[in-house]
């Protein structure tokens, strides 16, 4: 049988994993990716949000993600029948980037790999985790890569299997979603009636009722990302057939509606059912779990991949320095850490989901400062707690959202 040395294993080349790989890499650390699938392979997950591009800066990977013309996002757009609200991200509250991209997550996964293995990080594409072992000096773990049983040691484990769940699963670690009964079908197009201008760039959400929602994402390739999340039930009225479900769906739309009659779908829908994920625990001795792998709450305000990078990036750091025989305490430096962040989000989509925000976003009195504090939020920026929208999060939402009604 094979055998292997590493200091650090990663498993999985999605942003968490190569975020993390790029930071070792710089650290000069001795790093195996293993990644499950062929690349390019199409993931969900393609508008991002400008915290994600302090964390590539941090990786050594926004140069090479600038080179690519992905789609420029400058902020938001949510519709419902005929009223709109924008989120303008350079009107944000706080430091940080204004604007990020859209992107079809095939080519800019691939672009990330491809950037990690220039540097000569290597990445075992076709090589699926099937169990980990916990040794004295870290861990022992069996991989089947390319028809051949192998097994690598390792000092550290970071789990950036997204969806896989490798150490959630084989730790027990998994926990009850927050959000529960919540589903996803999605599908791309080649949109070849695009209109010119803002209307064929931006970003753009159009809620069909308080919880069902539909997202469209054009990309610079000429293609765009047409989506629904909805409660499981919502599905349940359209075909057995997901291709006629999803006209059937976009016929449900009013702002969208005929708007891609002509538009050429690229595949068949793709549909996940309750999107959301979590975990008991986000670390432990001699791992962690960052990305989806960890902790995945709603797409929403696309914050998936951003909560990717910065989990990445920290376990990246924390795994370093105990490398090199410091002592960290992941629970507050890790876990408390990442958690705060995601309380702060999950406040946010709590509250779009029993409509506390979206009578804020859509209400007829807008405050400036309000919406730069919240737009602050919407751009990842939820560990900035000079932002009184982050730090008294719960609290601020819920008396705006009172404001908003009267
Ligand atoms: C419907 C929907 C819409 C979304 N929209 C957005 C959005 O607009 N913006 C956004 O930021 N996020 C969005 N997300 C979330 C986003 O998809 C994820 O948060 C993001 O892709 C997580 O990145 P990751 O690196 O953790 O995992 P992934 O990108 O999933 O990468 C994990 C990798 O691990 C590999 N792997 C799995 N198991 C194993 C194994 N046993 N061995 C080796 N490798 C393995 C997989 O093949 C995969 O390549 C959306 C999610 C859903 C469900």
């Amino acid at each position: 049988m094979n055998k292997e040395i590493t200091d650090i294993l990663i498993i999985g080349a999605g942003p968490s994993g190569t975020i993390a790989a790029g930071y070792l890499e710089k650290k000069e650390v001795s790093v195996l990716v293993v990644e499950k699938e062929q690349f390019p392979r199409f993931t969900i997950g393609e508008s991002l949000i400008p915290r994600v591009m302090d964390n590539l800066a941090e990786a050594g990977l926004l140069d090479t993600v600038k080179k690519q013309q992905y789609q420029k996002k400058f902020g938001a757009r949510f519709i419902r029948g005929s009223e709109e609200a924008w989120f303008d991200f350079s009107k944000k509250y706080g430091k940080g980037w204004d604007w990020t991209w859209q992107v079809p997550r095939d080519h800019f996964d691939h672009t990330l790999a491809l950037a990690i293995e220039e540097r000569e990080v290597p990445i075992w594409y076709q090589a699926e985790v099937l169990q980990v072992h916990r040794t004295e000096e870290g861990w022992e773990v069996l991989i089947h890569h390319n028809g051949i049983q192998k097994t690598v040691f390792c000092r550290f484990i970071i789990d950036a299997s997204g969806n896989g769940r490798v150490l959630a699963r084989q730790l027990e670690l998994e926990a009850p979603a927050k959000i529960e009964d919540h589903s996803s079908v999605f599908t791309q197009i080649s949109e070849v009636s695009r209109p010119a201008g803002p209307e064929g760039e931006q970003i753009s959400f159009e809620i069909l009722n308080q919880r069902t929602w539909f997202w469209y994402i054009p990309f610079s390739n000429g293609n765009s990302s047409l989506g629904f999340v909805a409660p499981n039930q919502w599905f349940e009225q359209f075909s057995k057939n997901t291709s006629e479900a999803f006209q059937e769906m976009l016929e449900q739309t009013a702002y969208y509606k005929g708007r891609f009659d002509q538009d050429p779908i690229i595949f068949e829908p793709i549909k996940i059912q309750n999107i959301s994920k979590n975990v008991s625990s986000l670390c432990g001795k001699g791992f962690a779990l960052t990305g989806n792998s960890a902790e995945f709450l709603d797409p929403v305000f696309s914050s998936g991949v951003a909560f990717a990078t910065e989990s990445g990036l920290l376990a990246a750091k924390l795994a370093f320095r105990e490398l090199q025989g410091e002592v960290v305490n992941w629970e507050t430096e890790y876990s408390e850490y990442i958690r705060s962040g995601v309380k702060v989000f999950s406040t946010y989509v709590k509250a779009w989901y029993d409509g506390r925000l979206q009578r804020i976003f859509f209400s007829k009195y807008q405050n400036e400062q309000i919406k730069e504090q919240i737009c602050a939020v919407l751009a990842g920026y939820v560990w900035d707690k000079s932002n009184p929208f982050v730090r008294n999060h719960e609290r601020l939402v819920n008396n705006v959202a009172l404001l908003a009604e009267s």
